[in-house]
């Protein structure tokens, strides 16, 4: 029988298994029950709707057997099994995410030259089983299918895959348990005691029995003429070893965080902790136990279109779906977890499900109480909320525009942003404490980075009058300042533009004059810029800087540069005004001018656009024709 050769990610994988020397080797008995359960779940829940199965809850288990002389382990399941071909896919390749996700992260690893040491931190399935044994057989039977096949390998060479018997659906995986070396007891693993506390440890939660046969011992007492004895007999029991209790409906006080933490990082195959964690237990309209996860860290996929949300939905402790979308509003998409309802029908199709009522009063109470557990944290332990929204504070951002701002209430607590105060992030509330008491509102300024948006001529009078910027750099902060609009009752200011209501009556009056004053010179500025620009005018926010240029309408710069990234020959541009310092020296200059010299005049305009433009981050329309401009000015 020719061998099959493993597809090379696949076997890459398996010489990691195979040549471990990682110290817990143990979790390969977690991986394979996890993979008994997993395929229990889907018969179980095909038993459901399809009375052919002929099977009830009560049914499935799953099974070890050690046989120590022969020094084989075995896993057993009466799941779903699977056929010639599931064979070859599932256990021929990496089939999971966090099998790839650990390929990923181990050539990392190596490329820092520390290999195996993240072996077990994640879930790395089927092939774990090779780095406790010289030969894995696995014979299986589908569902629904007469034929039985085996699979076998003894690692990298290759594996074969032949006929067998099998008189029911399930799989049985077998291991031929590697002999005992001077750095580890491989007989462990083929020890009833050992075995016993794995499944305690790891495995204790599983909903479905996990047997084995078991070695016992009962006293018999005797009596031989007169004399009492005590005899030991031995006999062997069938014994559950998992409490079969899920974690999530277990009483609150009585899990422990290492609990959940550990919990999170199998089921959800993550290395690392939580970055919260809560566990919810309802009753009301309709009663559900949760247990909800925020990652400690986005996925490598998380800003993806690969990556799935939803959380895991079990009714009655059956699992009827992996990841039910439903459950999570998109901006909490990062959350992870199982929601478990005796509310919910089994019955109902995955279709049918979208549309139940009970469903979508489960999925409102959870975003209630995600935003909540955020607004805790945030109030708490501000550090950790801030790791949070490095790693998923865009999803917020994102959230409060998505929708034309239907969830902009909900969310503008949990935002974040630079500002003008010191060099932390702020929350709009905390920004509203600090507003002056003449403070028309909440300014902020877009820009490409916080340095440059701190030196923008706009702020400067602002600075000096003491009041707070935003500053946003993210390409969406402006869309969500536009749907945010207000926020307790403040309205939020763009300093690029518009009125910022920094003077007093009196101060508008007088440039109101000047403005009347310098008409003509005005007039001619826009002349000498023509379409560039849409007006010219006097500015009184402005301090150290000669002229600036401000947006007009609704569309800003950032907003601009934003299209044009994404529509190179996009015609939308932002009205672009001309703003000029009536108190600078340079204005003086350029009145002058106008009154001598005409054609210097118009240069000095165009220089003064030049100097706006490259302030505001726009590009110069023909850089070479303003540096020859200078040139010829100097
Ligand atoms: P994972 O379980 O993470 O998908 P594995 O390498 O552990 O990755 O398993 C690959 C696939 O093989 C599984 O997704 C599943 O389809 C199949 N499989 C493994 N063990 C069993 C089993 N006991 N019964 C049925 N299918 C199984």
């Amino acid at each position: 029988m020719a061998k099959k050769q493993f597809k090379a990610e696949s076997k890459r994988l398996l010489d990691i298994m195979i040549n471990s020397i990682y110290t817990h080797k143990e979790i390969f008995l977690r991986e394979l029950i996890s993979n008994a359960s997993d395929a229990v779940d889907k018969l179980c829940f095909m038993s459901l709707t399809d009375p052919e199965v002929g099977m009830g809850r009560g049914d499935f288990f799953i099974r070890i057997d050690a046989d120590k002389e022969g020094r084989s382990l075995k896993i057993s399941d009466n799941g779903v099994g699977m056929t010639r071909d599931e064979l070859e896919s599932n256990l021929g390749v990496i089939a999971r995410s966090g099998s790839l996700k650990f390929k990923q992260e181990l050539s990392d690893q190596e490329k820092e030259g520390n290999d195996v040491e993240i072996i077990g931190q994640f879930g790395v399935g089927f092939y774990s089983a090779f780095m406790v044994s010289d030969k894995v057989t696995v014979r299986s039977r589908a569902y629904g299918s007469e034929e039985a096949w085996q699979w076998e390998s003894s690692g990298a060479d290759g594996y074969s895959i032949t006929p067998c018997e099998k008189d029911a659906p399930g799989t049985e995986v077998i291991m031929a348990v590697k002999a005992d070396t001077e750095d580890e007891n491989y007989s462990d693993f083929i020890d009833e005691y050992t075995l016993v506390s794995l499944v305690k440890k790891y495995s204790d939660y599983i909903r479905y029995p996990i047997l084995m046969e078991r070695e016992k011992s009962r006293p018999v007492e005797t009596e031989i003429d007169g004399e009492k004895k005590t005899d030991y007999v031995k006999y062997t029991e069938v014994e559950t070893l998992n409490s079969m209790v899920p974690i999530w409906q277990r009483v609150r006080g009585e899990v422990s965080g290492e609990d959940y933490s550990a919990f999170y990082k199998e089921k959800f195959h993550d290395f690392e902790e939580p970055l919260l964690y809560t566990h919810v237990d309802a009753e009301g309209v309709v009663s559900y136990k949760a247990l909800l996860f925020i990652p400690g860290k986005a996925a490598y996929d998380f800003y993806t279109k690969e990556f799935q949300k939803g959380l895991q939905l079990y009714s009655g402790g059956v699992m009827i779906m992996e990841k039910c979308a439903d459950l999570l509003p998109e901006h909490f998409r990062f959350v992870q977890g199982v929601v478990d309802s005796p509310d919910l029908s089994l019955n109902i199709s995955r279709e049918l499900l979208q549309h139940d009522r009970q469903l979508k009063t489960i999925a409102k109470n959870i975003e209630r109480k995600i935003k909540n557990e955020l607004l805790k944290l945030l109030g708490s332990e501000r550090e950790k909320y801030e790791s949070f929204w490095k790693a998923f504070g865009m999803q917020l951002k994102y959230g409060a525009v998505a929708e034309y701002g239907a969830h902009r209430d909900s969310l503008q607590d949990l935002l974040m942003f630079y500002s003008s105060e010191g060099e932390g992030l702020t929350t709009l509330a905390e920004y509203v404490s600090r507003m002056k008491e003449d403070q028309a509102g909440i300014y902020y300024a877009t820009g490409e980075s916080v340095k440059m948006i701190s030196q923008l001529p706009q702020a400067e009078k602002l600075k000096q009058k003491g009041y707070e910027i935003l500053y946003l750099t993210d390409d969406v902060d402006e869309f969500a300042m536009q749907v945010l609009r207000v926020y307790k009752e403040k309205e939020f200011k763009a300093i690029g533009g518009g009125d910022l209501g920094l003077e007093s009556e009196e101060e508008k009056k007088e440039l109101e004059q000047k403005q009347e004053q310098s008409k003509d010179l005005l007039g001619f500025v826009k002349e000498a810029l023509g379409d560039k620009i849409k007006e010219a005018k006097l500015s009184g926010n402005l301090v150290s800087h000669p002229v600036c240029l401000s947006a007009g309408g609704f569309m800003s710069f950032e907003m601009e540069k934003y299209m044009s990234a994404f529509q190179p020959d996009s015609a939308a541009k932002a009205d672009r005004i001309l703003e000029l310092n009536p108190a600078h020296e340079v204005f003086a200059k350029l009145q002058n001018m106008y009154g001598e010299d005409k054609e210097k005049a118009k240069k000095y305009v165009e220089v003064l656009y030049g100097q706006a433009l490259l302030i505001a981050g726009l590009p110069l329309e023909d850089p070479a024709a303003y540096s020859g401009l200078v040139l010829s000015m100097i």
